[in-house]
């Protein structure tokens, strides 16, 4: 496995619609490696979601950290991280109901930022075997898929602000905001 390049906001690869992996070549050797390696790309740089245009991969794959909720919280401490890889996902909110939190990104590095999401989601995807499968996620998980789905459409999570107000340095956030943060 190798920890891949990332790319940061202004590279033009970072605004692209990408194109869908065909469902009969998920299981090549090719997409199962960019999988592991962007499984360990993210985990190197202690994010929580990687999407493939992240690291100059123009297709529509993502892999994220599973969020439990927070009462599971010190259970999974011991635990190795569980890493979802989803190919050409469709997301549909579930409800109706919006939510505001702080979001950062990988290709925006020291920045935070408040950001609305659906809170509730329903996901239409491949999983790495090639498997169709459907989901629902909800409250952070729901979040980080939002994200990361957004960047297969060349959306930033700055686009979803409805104010730059909050936008910070990672210095500033801690001092001023951290308390609302999901760490
Ligand atoms: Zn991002």
């Amino acid at each position: 496995m190798s920890i891949l390049k990332v790319s940061r906001m202004g590279h033009p690869v970072l605004r692209k619609k990408v194109r869908p992996v065909p469902p009969a070549e998920i299981t090549a050797a090719s997409i199962q490696r960019l999988i592991d390696d962007m499984a360990q790309t993210m985990l190197e740089y202690n994010g929580v979601g990687l999407a493939a245009p992240q690291v100059h991969e123009e297709l529509r794959v993502f892999v994220a950290q599973v969020i439990r909720d927070r009462e599971d919280e010190e259970e999974d401490e011991a635990r190795r991280p569980e890493i979802l890889a989803l190919i050409n996902p469709e997301i549909k909110p579930a409800s109706r109901h919006v939510e505001e939190d702080w979001e950062g990104c990988l290709s925006i590095p020291d920045l935070r930022g408040l950001v609305p999401r659906y809170r509730d989601i329903s996901v239409k995807a491949y999983d790495r075997t090639g498997r169709p499968i459907e989901m629902q996620a909800s409250g952070f998980m729901a979040r980080v898929i939002q994200h990361e789905t957004d960047h297969l459409d060349g959306v930033l999570f700055v686009d979803r602000m409805t104010s730059l107000d909050s936008l910070s340095f990672m210095e500033e956030f801690a001092k001023y905001h951290a308390k609302r943060e999901h760490e």
